[in-house]
C-alpha cells in the first residue's frame, strides 16, 4: 500500500489517519474534507459551544507530525476502481477509507430550519438563541433535548414536538422516555405530534395548526453520507456495507463511523451506529485491516447525552423483546437494563449513575447472566449482580 485516501475528515477520518501512522504506515495519506474546518469533535456542539462555554472543539492531533496532505473543502464524489473522484479531480488509490459520516434530515417547507451537524450551525444557531426567542425543536431525541436544554438556558421560549409517545422514545422506548418528561418543565412540550412543514414565520402541523416561532430547529435524526457512492460497484445498504474487518464490498475499502454498517460477531447482526465512540474506536481495526493485519470490530456500543443537568448514557444493544428491569424509581438517579431470555444483561441506561454505566458495560462485554432479583435493588452494585 503507497497511498491512503480518507474520505471524510471527521473524527473517524482523523483518526484513521493516526492509527495508519501509530501502525507504521510510512506511505502518501490524503484526507479530503468537505468542510473549511480543520477536523473537531462533534458532542461538544450541542453542549458546550451552544451553551457559549466553548467556541470550538477541534481535535488536537498534529496534522503536520501525521504527515497527512489535509485538503479542506475537497469533497470525494464518485469511486471507481483505484480512483476517488473528488471535487478537484481524480485521485488514485491503493487503500481508501469512507468516513464521510452523516447528514442531518430536513423536513418539507420553504422557511428556514437550523440543523446542527457542523461547527458553523452552532455557532449560528446560538446567536440566534436570544433571550425572548421563540424557538420550535423539532425531535426529542438526543439532540432535540440538548438543543432544548440550550434554548432554555438562553431565556427562549421553547416548544419541543416530538412525532412518538415520550422524548427518546425511538432510543430506549416510549416507558423510559417517559422518565424525562419531568425535565421539560417550563418547555411546551408536543407528543404524538407531527409537523407537515417548516414555513416562513413558524411551523405547520399535520392536524392543520401554526406554531410561530423565530427560530426552527430540526433534529429528527441522520441518514449516512453516502450518496457520492451511489454510481459505485460498492455495497450500500443503511451506509457502506462492512463486514467485521470494517472491509466493504470493494478490495481495498474500509468504511468507519457514522457512514458504515458493520457486522457485528457479538450481536449477530449489523450496526451502523452514529456514536462518538465508534467513531473514535473503529479505525484502529480499520487500519490494521487495510494494512492485512487481522483485526476484529467488536465493541460493546457506547453513547451518551447531557440534557437538562442530566448525564444520560447507554451501552450495549437491546434488540426488541429484551426485558426491561428498573433499578431506582423515576425521581433523581436511576437506571434501568434489558436482558436477553437467559438474563444476560444486553444493555444498561444510566441517569446520573455512572457507575452502572461503567460497570454495566464490562458485564455485557464479558456476556455474564445477571440475577434480575438482585438487579432491581439500585443499592447493590451491578457487578454484584
Ligand atoms: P462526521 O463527524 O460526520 O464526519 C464526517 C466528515 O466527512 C464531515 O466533516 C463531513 O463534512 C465530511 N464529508 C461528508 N461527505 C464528504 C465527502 N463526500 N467528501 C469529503 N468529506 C465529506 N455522540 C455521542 O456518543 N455522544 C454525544 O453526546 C454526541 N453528541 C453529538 C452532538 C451533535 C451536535 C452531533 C452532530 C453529533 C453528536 N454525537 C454524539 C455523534 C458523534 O458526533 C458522531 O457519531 C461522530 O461525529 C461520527 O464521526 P464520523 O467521523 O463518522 O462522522
Amino acid at each position: 500500500v503507497n497511498r491512503v485516501v480518507v474520505a471524510g475528515a471527521g473524527l473517524a477520518g482523523v483518526r484513521s489517519v493516526e492509527a495508519l501512522r501509530a501502525r507504521g504506515f510510512e506511505g502518501e495519506i490524503v484526507l479530503l474534507g468537505q468542510e473549511r474546518h480543520r477536523p473537531y469533535d462533534r458532542p461538544p456542539l450541542s453542549k458546550a459551544v451552544l451553551l457559549g462555554t466553548s467556541d470550538s472543539s477541534f481535535v488536537d492531533s498534529d496534522l503536520a507530525t501525521l504527515e497527512v496532505d489535509f485538503r479542506p473543502g475537497v469533497s470525494a464524489t464518485g469511486l471507481r476502481a483505484g480512483v476517488v473522484e473528488t471535487s478537484e479531480g481524480d485521485l488514485p488509490y491503493d487503500g481508501l477509507v469512507i468516513a464521510t459520516g452523516a447528514d442531518p434530515i430536513t423536513l418539507p417547507g420553504d422557511g428556514q430550519q437550523h440543523v446542527l451537524r457542523t461547527l458553523d450551525d452552532a455557532l449560528e444557531l446560538r446567536a440566534r438563541l436570544v433571550r425572548g426567542a421563540r424557538v420550535v425543536v423539532i425531535g426529542a431525541g438526543w439532540i432535540g433535548a440538548e438543543v432544548a436544554t440550550a434554548a432554555r438556558r438562553a431565556g427562549c421560549e421553547v416548544t419541543v414536538v416530538e412525532a412518538g409517545p415520550a422524548p427518546l422514545s425511538h432510543a430506549v422506548g416510549a416507558e423510559l422516555g417517559a422518565r424525562t418528561l419531568p425535565w421539560y418543565d417550563g418547555i411546551d412540550l408536543r407528543l404524538g405530534t407531527m409537523v407537515a412543514s417548516v414555513d416562513e414565520g413558524g411551523v405547520r402541523l399535520v392536524d392543520g395548526e401554526f406554531l410561530e416561532a423565530h427560530v426552527v430547529v430540526t433534529g429528527v435524526g441522520v441518514r449516512p453520507a453516502v450518496e457520492w457512492l451511489a454510481g459505485a460497484d460498492i455495497d450500500l445498504h443503511n451506509g457502506v456495507v462492512a463486514d467485521e474487518h470494517l472491509r466493504a464490498s470493494l478490495p481495498g475499502v474500509v468504511a468507519v463511523g457514522d457512514c458504515a454498517a458493520w457486522w457485528s460477531r457479538r450481536y449477530g447482526t449489523r450496526l451502523r451506529v452514529e456514536h462518538w465512540d465508534t467513531a473514535l474506536g473503529a479505525p484502529e481495526v480499520a487500519a490494521a485491516t487495510l494494512l492485512g493485519e487481522d483485526a476484529v470490530y467488536d465493541p460493546v456500543p457506547y453513547f451518551w447525552s447531557e440534557q437538562f443537568g442530566h448525564m444520560v448514557q447507554y451501552a450495549g444493544h437491546h434488540p426488541a423483546g429484551s426485558r426491561l428491569l428498573h433499578r431506582g424509581g423515576p425521581e433523581g438517579k436511576w437506571s434501568a437494563c434489558w436482558l436477553t431470555e437467559d438474563d444476560t444483561l444486553a444493555a444498561v441506561l444510566a441517569v446520573d449513575r455512572p457507575r452502572d454505566l461503567v460497570q454495566g458495560r464490562r458485564i455485557i462485554d464479558a456476556g455474564h447472566r445477571m440475577d434480575p432479583e438482585r438487579l432491581v435493588d439500585p443499592d447493590v452494585p451491578l457487578r454484584d449482580c
